[in-house]
């Protein structure tokens, strides 16, 4: 099956389509082209759909939209180019939303909005007319531990996951995954090249088994005493801290979560973030829907959905699971630059055989 296959529209936002489609026969063309905007999720969060609602109310314009996985998102825009009725697009990760960049399918955005709301470190590449991406919600890459087996200190920097101390502890989903290259292009940031493969190296040798799952099966496997440290984001684990289900409860039970390198450079910390269509017919309602996602409400909406942080600073969190694990001191690497430095380390990890 192919990227475009998989694409499924909601079925729910069939008949809105149908009277805006009706709406468009009787009227104007502009106007009616206004009152739709064409969004392409990669987030799938039911307080995001309240979101929506809400700027409908606010706006009068409708959201249309097809849900994916961030490549898939990317294949469908690229595959569709020009014709593409795409206005809006929602992606979760740093290194997809410059590989998005690079090839050409978001467009600069000025917006006095945007520049007040997120801050410079959280916007995509700029070459003056505007960044192509903004954050709309941050995430920690955090490191998980068993109790029973480690201090906290063992595992309080990115560092000291290549420390002999942990041979054969460490669960990791895929190396390439973009939330770990990302990470990784975050440590390439600040330490260069050298010392990055060389740590990459460290920490392929001290994993447990071979990468496979996703992050809570990681932490799962830490509680489980396959391994004693996973990496995760910070969500996975807030998620577990929420739940009531009695292996949830357990798993929390028998760990504990690190915000490495608060004594250095700060934890590394991903975004999910917003970009307006390199084609977008309707480039006004696009950067109003983007500016929308920045306010005060919609930002606890973004985050709280999916247990993040809001990506506007000054507004703190309320989530009880994230109160819990406490405050942190997030890395300020540009993301730009995280994003950027993902090509690099992809060839890294071939070197050093971190599938
Ligand atoms: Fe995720």
């Amino acid at each position: 099956m192919n990227a475009l296959n998989r694409l499924k529209p909601l079925t729910r936002l069939v008949k809105p389509l149908l009277l805006a489609a009706t709406l468009a026969a009787a009227a104007p063309t502009a106007t009616a082209q206004e009152r739709v905007l064409n969004l392409y999720s990669a987030r799938h969060y039911q307080t995001d759909e309240a979101l929506y609602a809400n700027f409908t109310k606010a706006t009068g314009i409708r959201i249309n939209r097809v849900e994916a996985d961030d490549a898939g998102i990317l294949a469908r825009l690229k595959a569709e180019g020009a014709a593409s009725p795409a206005d809006v697009i929602l992606l979760v990760d740093a290194a997809r939303l410059w590989r998005g960049e690079q090839e050409g399918l978001f467009q600069p955005v000025k917006s006095a909005v945007l520049e007040r709301r997120v801050p410079p470190q959280l916007r995509g590449g700029d070459t003056g007319a505007g960044p192509q991406w903004v954050a709309v919600s941050t995430r920690a890459r955090v490191i998980v531990y068993d109790k029973s087996a480690l201090k906290a200190s063992d595992v309080d920097s990115y560092d000291k996951l290549a420390s002999p101390a942990l041979k054969g502890k460490i669960c990791v989903r895929s190396g390439s995954h973009p939330y770990n290259l990302s990470l990784f292009g975050s440590m390439l940031e600040r330490h260069g090249a050298a010392r990055t493969e060389a740590w990459l190296k460290g920490v392929a040798g001290n994993l447990a088994r071979a990468p496979k799952g996703g992050d809570t099966d990681q932490i799962r496997s830490v509680a489980a005493g396959e391994c004693a440290v996973a990496i995760s984001n910070s969500y996975y684990y807030a998620r577990l801290l929420r739940s009531q289900k009695p292996e949830d409860r357990e798993a929390v039970a028998r760990t504990a979560v690190v915000f490495p390198d608060q004594a250095g450079a700060g934890t590394h910390v991903n975004i999910s973030g917003a970009a307006v269509a390199r084609n977008a017919k309707n480039r006004d309602a696009a950067v109003a829907f983007v500016e929308y996602l920045t306010s005060d409400e919609a930002q606890r909406m973004l985050a709280d959905g999916n247990n993040e942080y809001p990506a506007v600073t000054g507004l703190n969190t309320d989530n009880p699971a994230l109160v819990a694990m406490g405050r942190f001191k997030a890395e300020t690497v540009p993301i730009a630059k995280v994003g950027a430095a993902t090509a690099q380390v992809q060839q890294m990890l071939d070197r050093v055989g971190f599938k």
